[in-house]
């Protein structure tokens, strides 16, 4: 059964930390060992997973970002909107990550994180899990 998280971004660019979510889904699913696919069904939003302990990673994340796709350039996609599409595509719009103990198989510092480059928005991310 494919889920979805409604996600409510606040800026024009962040960083949410959707961890929590996605583990309460793989707990109605109730898979013990697994895999979850993540996927965002946006053009100008993405997902990643990264350090979620210090909230600068996430802070240099998108500051960094801005530098190699700046707000005010010579795109040709007339919307204003066109750094938002490009960041969408750096970064991705799916994750897969394991599952073992009805959590998120994550190292000790990641999370998984919905990134807004053209909010504030409603937001979704689907969700697939599968095993046993
Ligand atoms: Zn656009």
């Amino acid at each position: 059964m494919i889920q979805t998280i409604e996600v409510r971004t606040t800026s024009k660019t962040e960083l949410l930390d959707i961890t929590h979510a996605v583990e309460e889904a793989i707990r109605k699913v109730g898979v013990e060992e697994g895999v979850c696919f993540l996927f965002v069904p946006h053009t100008t939003a993405a997902i990643t997973v990264n350090e979620h302990a210090d909230p600068s990673v996430a802070a240099d994340l998108l500051s960094e970002l801005e530098k190699i796709v700046p707000a005010q350039g010579r795109y040709r996609h007339l919307e204003g909107n066109a750094p938002a599409h490009v960041k969408a595509s750096l970064i991705g719009p799916s994750e897969t990550v394991l599952i073992r103990g009805k959590r998120l198989l994550l190292g000790t510092w990641q999370g998984v994180f919905f990134c807004e480059f053209d909010g504030p928005r409603r937001r979704q991310v689907h969700i697939q899990i599968v095993g046993t």
